[in-house]
């Protein structure tokens, strides 16, 4: 009999989406008379239709493909030139960082990057995540064979873990232990907190004087409106030899359903083969890329470009200030409730703190009496990891008259709500 990827075995088996998808599935099944009023703030995707100067490049892309003087095949592996020129002057040389349009590589989406750049990285890497955490980060990791088993405790054994709660401002510390590939996000996933120059000129620092690898995830960089932020990991001295940054047009553009991102990977960045030598990364993906893939389309490259437009800016501006304004509508309502409230400010989540006045409700519970009391589903924290239990977090992407509606809602955590 032929063999099967063991590692997958190793990962736990309720998976957190599928677990909120069940669990309303089985509330609506119960109570018909209610299933319409359910308003969906639990997973992470867009609800706004797309910028219209992407729309517009789309259908005069898909013209293109109907003529012979205009029809395109096979797309160059990495992204066509002048995608990458755009994307590297409108994101990093306009910031003045020092990105190189052939170091931008564009694909599908940061979800499969970050799954594939594994590939290209040996198999035994000691990884630091932070709790709570994005769990592709986690369970690719151990798909890919760095991880033990799942614990008992939740986690995986031989990941190190980095917590994040409002005692350090969700900004995580260095590990006391050596590590090598760290996995950031900011504005982070689930918290929506960001990480300062000073956060990152530490992990920098720490990963520069370690030969550990930074594996920076930026897909929210676009909702970022504090003065002084870092919107790219290489606005960080020294941070072109040791990350790589992945970006993604699925929260920017409402591309979730389009599938357009890019990574970043300098050609100063190195990893060690086994016998001690330096080996170019910027060389391994290059070839990961074009064995592996066959590129992106022509329309949606076309549409990719036409973001980084004046139009297409505006229009994006414009799309994340809407979710922006959202969260800040769903965060003050949680205020008003005497619910500590972080995110929202920087990125289209919420990260609420569950009620302690009604009996000091865990997330899950939270969870289920926003669903069975107020027909609102929302994310419990422990369902990214230990250090996000006591906490939900409420996605902003979502129509205004909806967030207005479950801001109303939300009553039901009020301290005085009858139950
Ligand atoms: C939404 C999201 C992405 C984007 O993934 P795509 O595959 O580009 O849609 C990446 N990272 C995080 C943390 C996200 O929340």
């Amino acid at each position: 009999m032929f063999h099967i990827n063991e590692n997958y075995l190793k990962l736990s088996a309720g998976y957190l989406f599928p677990e909120i998808a069940r669990r309303v599935a089985t509330y609506a099944k119960e109570n018909p008379a209610v299933a319409p009023r359910i308003i969906r703030c639990g997973i992470g995707d867009v609800t706004e239709p797309l910028p219209p100067a992407a729309a517009h490049a789309m259908r005069k892309a898909i013209d293109d493909l109907t003529k012979h003087e205009t029809f395109r095949g096979y797309p160059p592996p990495s992204g066509y030139d002048f995608v990458r020129a755009a994307i590297a002057q409108g994101d990093f040389r306009s910031r003045g960082c020092d990105i190189a349009d052939d170091e931008i590589f564009l694909s599908d989406g940061s979800k499969p990057d970050a799954s594939a750049v594994l590939e290209i990285l040996g198999v035994g890497n000691r990884v630091a995540i932070t709790d709570p955490v994005y769990p592709v980060y986690a369970d690719t990791n151990v798909m890919h064979g760095n991880s033990g088993p799942a614990l008992s405790s939740g986690g995986y054994e031989g990941f190190t873990y980095l917590p994040c709660t409002p005692a350090n401002d969700f900004s995580p510390a260095l590990p006391s232990g050596k590590v090598d590939v760290i996995y950031l996000c900011s504005p982070n996933n689930p918290t929506g907190v960001v990480l300062d120059r000073a956060a990152l000129t530490r992990w920098v620092k720490y990963a520069r004087e370690n030969g550990a690898l930074i594996l920076f995830d930026a897909a929210y960089e676009a909702f970022i409106r504090e003065d002084g932020i870092p919107h790219s990991i290489y606005e960080i001295d020294g941070a072109k030899e040791c990350a790589i940054e992945f970006r993604s047009f699925s929260k920017v553009g409402g591309f979730t359903g389009v599938r357009c991102g890019y990574t970043v990977v300098p050609k100063t960045l190195h990893g060690a083969s086994n016998d001690g030598t330096r080996v170019s990364l910027h060389g391994l993906w290059m070839r990961r890329w074009a064995t592996c893939s066959n590129g992106v389309s022509w329309p949606v490259q076309c549409a990719t470009a036409a973001l980084y437009s004046p139009e297409g800016r505006q229009q994006t501006r414009a799309l994340t200030d809407f979710y922006i304004a959202n969260a800040k509508l769903l965060s003050a309502a949680c205020e008003e409730l005497g619910l500590k409230t972080y995110g929202a400010a920087n990125s289209p989540y919420v990260w609420m703190t569950c009620p302690s006045g009604i009996g000091s409700l865990g997330s899950w519970e939270t969870f289920d009496l926003l669903l069975r009391e107020a027909q609102v589903v929302t994310t419990p924290g422990a369902g990214f990891g230990k250090c996000g239990e006591g906490f939900i977090r409420i996605s902003a992407f979502n129509s205004r008259a909806n967030v207005e509606e479950v801001a109303r809602r939300l009553s039901v955590l009020s301290p005085s709500a009858a139950r």
